[in-house]
């Protein structure tokens, strides 16, 4: 029973991950970074990675986020060995909520929104802490049919034990949470529909979770969640290991939530941000390690440890991930980039017009998206920017030009002789010519241009 969609529990218990969205937003760096923790944890065990959309909040959940939190997935390279929709698994649920109703372990609660506001309200004027007081469990059956002769249904409650809930958490260490502190959670509310405590559980336990990673937003519904577990799988089930980690925050501390269009991966994607670039910081934010740009992830995986990360909070700084990515893209050979480069456009007749390219131009962009207006350089048209004062100059140019066929050897040759020619030396040897054949100011080295443009073109551009 507890092992759906061809899951076999081996002897051995193989390492199982979820990631646990809800398919109500775009993926952000934020938990892009859950997601990340959980795909490395596997791999880097053996194990299997599962992506779970939470869809149970069927008003705000769509098709389309659904979409594109596995387009986002697909793109930063983690995929998924198992998924699943817990729209789909209702049935699940109903059967371990009966399960927990029959071990009466749930109990039926009447208060409207405004009441229990009005319970807080008091509880804090008393400083008291706003935990519900189970007032409900009270009821006779009398009292439960007269409030729902009223026109009021149930919401249900799970009942917590009271007790000390203690787990080893892998980020934050020995973790122990007195369950009279808390709430007993709403598992299901007036309406019928479940709130996230129960299907998270039960996808869990079905899916044979072994390792729950996740923010530390979620500490407190550990031990609600690790009691329930234990209600729900009984003698012998196993509890999953969990793994808080520190959010991450932007740089000046802020919260991330501020800026979360601008930090969705979609957002990043269109900035020309490469995926391993992200994996590469985000991997290592939080932890002493340093950031290196990886461009394949078996670095990453293998330099990943959960136990590496502090308990302060990650800090992004936006700035510092392009920076890692100009890093990257210029640590990429033309192989990598050809066919995101022709895609943009850029279409180097063979290799080695491509690799000559991609060596020239590397080092003035910031993102690939960059190359096509140095590819425009190359191909034209290109708009020749001649002063009047070197109108003869560039005559005397282009007398001096070197034979063809050119090579690398050709710039130099070219500007020597232009230097005996016309006097000229430095800036005002140089300048010109990048003005005349390129159009700019500045721009990638002279000597490979030369070749990349070509004497037709260059003949041309003197001539303005
Ligand atoms: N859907 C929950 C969230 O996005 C999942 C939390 C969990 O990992 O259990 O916060």
């Amino acid at each position: 029973k507890r092992a759906p969609q061809g899951l076999k529990k081996g002897s051995i218990m193989s390492i199982i991950t979820r990631f646990a969205p809800s398919p109500t937003g775009r993926l952000h760096v934020g938990n892009a970074r859950t997601a990340l923790f959980c795909a490395l944890f596997a791999k880097a065990n053996g194990g299997q990675f599962m992506l779970r959309l939470d869809d149970t909040d069927a008003e705000r959940s769509t098709e389309a986020f659904a979409q594109g939190i596995v387009d986002d997935l697909t793109w930063l390279g983690l995929p998924y060995d198992l998924t699943a929709k817990q729209s789909d698994r209702f049935e699940a649920y109903d059967a371990a909520f009966n399960k927990l109703k029959e071990m009466g372990l749930v109990y039926a609660c009447y208060e409207t929104p405004d009441e229990l506001d009005l319970k807080r309200k008091r509880q804090r004027a008393r400083g008291k802490p706003p935990v519900y007081d189970r007032a409900a469990l009270e009821l006779s059956d009398e009292e439960k049919t007269k409030l729902e002769a009223e026109g009021r249904s149930p919401h249900w409650r799970f009942k917590l034990s009271g007790n000390k809930v203690s787990w080893q958490d892998l980020v934050r260490g020995d973790q122990l949470v007195d369950t009279s502190s808390l709430s007993d959670p709403v598992l299901v509310r007036a309406d019928g529909t479940y709130l996230y405590t129960l299907p998270s559980v039960v996808d869990d336990l079905d899916f044979n979770i072994t390792h729950i990673i996740r923010g530390e937003d979620h500490v407190t519904n550990s031990a609600a969640q690790i009691e329930l577990i234990a209600a729900l799988a009984g003698e012998g089930g196993d509890i999953p290991v969990f793994a808080h980690h520190p959010l991450l925050v932007m740089a000046d501390g802020s919260a991330l939530s501020k800026r979360l269009g601008s930090l969705s991966l979609e957002s990043l994607r269109e900035d020309g941000i490469d995926p391993m670039s992200i994996n590469s910081l985000i991997a290592r934010l939080g932890t002493p390690d340093p950031v290196e740009a990886h461009t394949e992830m078996a670095p990453i995986v293998a330099g990943f440890d959960l136990t590496r990360l502090g308990r302060a909070p990650a800090r992004f700084d936006p700035a510092e991930l392009h920076r890692l990515n100009v890093k990257l893209l210029q640590s990429l050979p033309y192989e990598k980039v050809a066919d995101k480069l022709l895609s943009l456009g850029v279409n180097c007749d063979d290799k080695q017009t491509g690799t000559l390219f991609w060596e020239t131009v590397k080092g003035n962009i910031d993102k690939l998206e960059d190359a096509v207006a140095l590819w425009q350089i190359i191909q034209g048209p290109v708009e020749s920017l001649i002063d009047s004062e070197d109108r003869e100059y560039l005559d005397t140019a282009m007398d001096c030009l070197p034979v063809e066929p050119w090579d690398e050897t050709s710039w130099s040759q070219w500007t020597t002789e232009l230097k005996k020619s016309s006097g000229r030396k430095g800036k005002e040897l140089f300048m010109p010519l990048r003005k005349a054949l390129t159009g700019q100011a500045h721009g990638p080295e002279m000597q490979n241009l030369l070749l990349l443009i070509g004497p037709t073109h260059v003949k041309n551009r003197l001539k303005g």
